[in-house]
């Protein structure tokens, strides 16, 4: 069976890539945080349900030479390069951290399977942002790269290393350009989870309303899963190979709140305030994604729609909060 390694394995899509694999019976490694192991009912609860099937690995993606070192002792045959720093603000050092952290990381791990496990299947998280202000819409990948975030610059950055890799030096390194996608196991700082809860608190009598920034604001929502499931479609191709991965629809905030809110028989704008706080100044253009590459070469296509994601997220969180408000 085969051994994967995966940083990033306590995030959304780690979790969700996780458990694909180990219910496939791989040997499943990940690199977690030392303090997230200090406290796994707080830091790990994603991957807390099949725990022990796994081996986490306490390693900071700060660190190029303990990276280094856990590739050289595990020698995986796929490793799925998922985690990153992704604050974004506009602090210096903030800025700095998410450049060093972010190139480093992926240098050093893309060096090491070179290294120590030449054969591996290497698999790059890069994202949408890498488009940033795009000229054209919806982008595939032949659309001119405009990164307007540190995040967003970064992440091309990578998306060149992994290049790199595969073109002068053999390494099997691909690619994922993914587009926002969304699931229960988002974190609450994502406007779709914050409306889904946000939701689910007005509906039961804990709050009576609801602050955003911009309605306006258009996106192209997949689930985690279906991306997750592209993922490994990627890796398990005949050749590596860069691809988009998105629904090839966008959305706005505000459909998506008042979905979300007619689920539970609620009117969104009964209870919506605009918050400055959360308006993005800088957001100029709607990013929407063309995977028409991946439908063609790796048979892939999404199996969820928003309304279908909208209903999952709303009944885990139904689920989850039942026991507390009793
Ligand atoms: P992002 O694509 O990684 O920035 O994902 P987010 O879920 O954080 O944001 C999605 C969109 O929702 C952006 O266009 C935001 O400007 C918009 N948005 C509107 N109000 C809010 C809010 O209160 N919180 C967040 N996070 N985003 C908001």
């Amino acid at each position: 069976m085969p051994r994967v390694l995966i940083s990033g394995i306590s995030g959304q899509d780690g979790s969700y890539l996780a458990e694909s694999l180990v219910h496939e019976g791989c040997e499943v490694h990940g690199l977690v945080r030392r303090t997230s192991l200090e406290v796994p009912h707080v830091k790990l609860t994603r991957i807390s349900p099949f725990l022990d099937k796994l081996t986490l690995h306490p390693c900071s993606l700060e660190s190029q030479t303990a990276l280094f070192e856990v590739v050289r002792e595990i020698k995986p045959d796929f490793l799925y390069h998922l985690g990153a720093q992704s604050f974004v603000s506009y602090e210096i050092e903030q800025e700095y951290a998410t450049l060093d952290t972010n190139l480093g990381s992926t240098h050093a791990l893309l060096s090491a399977v070179m290294r120590f496990a030449p054969e591996c299947r290497f698999y790059f998280a890069a994202s949408s942002e890498i488009f940033g202000h795009a000229e054209t819409s919806p982008q595939n990948e032949s659309t001119p790269f405009n990164p307007r975030s540190i995040y967003g610059i970064s992440k091309l950055a990578g998306f060149h290393i992994c290049k790199s890799f595969r073109e002068n030096e053999g390494v099997f390194a691909c690619s994922g350009i993914l587009y926002n996608h969304e699931s229960p196991r988002r974190g609450k700082e994502y406007v779709t989870r914050k409306i889904i809860s946000q939701a689910v608190a007005i509906h039961r009598g804990q709050s009576d309303v609801i602050k955003l920034g911009n309605l306006d604001s258009e996106r192209d929502w997949g689930h985690a899963k279906d991306y997750v499931n592209a993922m490994r479609k990627i890796t398990e191709f005949d050749k590596p190979d860069d691809f988009v991965v998105a629904s090839g629809r966008t959305h706005t905030v505000r459909e998506f709140c008042q979905k979300a809110f007619s689920l539970l028989d609620l009117t969104f704008e009964d209870f919506f305030e605009y918050d400055p706080r959360f308006f993005r100044p800088t957001e100029k253009t709607t990013l929407c994604g063309d995977a028409s590459k991946a439908k063609k070469e790796l048979g892939w296509s999404p199996s969820h729609d928003l309304d279908s994601i909208i209903e999952e997220m709303m009944n885990s969180e139904l689920e989850r909060t039942a026991s507390l408000s009793n």
